[in-house]
């Protein structure tokens, strides 16, 4: 039998919740009861995300669609506060990254290995599951992952972003020695570029139009830093072993596919423009690979060692904080290229009393 039961410690929370497009309004809410395996966190940091942003702005992404109240945020971290029956009490009082994704396990996908592509997952922040900008959200136990105390609550939340570096680096097959070049100097730009030093990449060459951005990306990490109006991108003979849209431009796809290596990987991350008119010629005679990516399987682990080693450091990728009540600032500051990213406290309150 699996009853909900559960020492919630409280009743009710307060919940940052789109109504509309470009409106978030706070509520009063029910704190979610953990079912039988899983766990009941309060939410101490979580990273705002470009699809944020686009469920904010634009009220969908593709074929999912915002038709009644979402909880925006999936990059998201916290403390276990209460457990559902099947799980060990031990583990209320742990700190704890989210992995926010429920895939059905017994599905063909899962039982294959790649959850990610389960067709009955239910996600964060995806219609209609409500996501983390909240005090309190629930997740299954084993997508609840002990952090070392030295992984701060904001990096322990960002460890998400760091999931889909991690997830591209394996597709990309990012080794020691690679050479790669990544488009797109935002955060999945950045971490991307972390994860591809971290794995011994030797070159990491990162182009973006901004040049704020492109002054980052050599601080963390990117080896050289090209200027997609002035270097002649497609025409540079890079020869990378990997190329990483990490842009979603279809000029920066279009060239970056000819900088790649005979028998080199394309890894299509970011998210732009639906169809892009591709170099059939280049990928056919130099046998590409061309893949895209989708969430990530089995990364946690990985991704709490990048940085608990030092090898990724998430920390200083955080450029403004905000608190529950100010979730359309955080949204705004997303979209700024002189921030990084933005992270919200749902604890906090900035305006009226809580
Ligand atoms: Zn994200």
């Amino acid at each position: 039998m699996s009853e909900k039961v559960a020492a919630v410690p409280i009743e009710e929370m307060n919940a940052s919740v789109l109504r509309a497009r470009r409106e978030i309004v706070l509520e009063r809410r029910p704190v979610p009861v953990p079912a039988s395996d899983e766990v009941l966190i309060e939410v101490s940091s979580v990273g705002v995300c470009g699809s944020d942003v686009h469920y904010y702005q634009e009220g969908r992404i593709g074929s999912f669609v915002v038709d009644q109240p979402l909880v925006l945020g999936h990059e998201a971290a916290g403390r276990i506060v209460a457990v559902g029956s099947d799980v060990d009490p031990g583990r209320v009082g742990s700190r704890v990254a989210i992995e926010p994704q429920k895939p059905r396990l017994n599905s063909p996908e899962s039982l294959s290995g790649r959850y990610n592509l389960d067709p009955h997952m239910e996600f964060y922040a995806t219609p209609p599951v409500d996501g983390a900008f909240q005090q309190y959200v629930t997740i299954q136990s084993h997508f609840a992952f002990d952090v070392p105390d030295s992984v701060s609550d904001n990096a322990a939340a960002l460890l998400e972003p760091l999931s889909v570096a991690i997830a591209t680096a394996r597709k990309a097959g990012f080794t020691v020695g690679s050479r790669v070049l990544i488009a797109g100097a935002g955060p999945i730009g950045i971490v991307t570029a972390q994860v591809a030093r971290a794995y011994g990449a030797a070159e990491v060459i990162i182009s973006d139009l901004d040049e704020q951005r492109r002054e980052r990306a050599l601080q963390f990490g990117a080896t050289r830093a090209l200027d997609p109006r002035s270097d002649r991108i497609g025409e540079l003979g890079l020869e990378v072993d990997s190329f990483i849209d990490a842009s979603g431009a279809i000029p920066a796809v279009q060239s970056g596919i000819r900088e790649v290596r005979a028998g080199g990987t394309v890894v299509l991350v970011g998210m732009g423009a639906d169809e892009v008119p591709l170099p059939v010629p280049v990928i056919q005679n130099k046998e590409l690979v061309l893949t895209g990516i989708f969430r990530y399987t089995n990364t946690w682990p990985t991704a709490i060692e990048l940085v608990r080693s030092g090898k990724v450091d998430l920390d200083s990728m955080v450029t403004s904080e905000f608190a529950l009540d100010q979730a359309e600032e955080a949204l705004r500051a997303a979209t700024d290229p002189a921030g990084l990213k933005a992270v919200v406290h749902p604890q906090s309150l900035a305006g009226a009393e809580a």
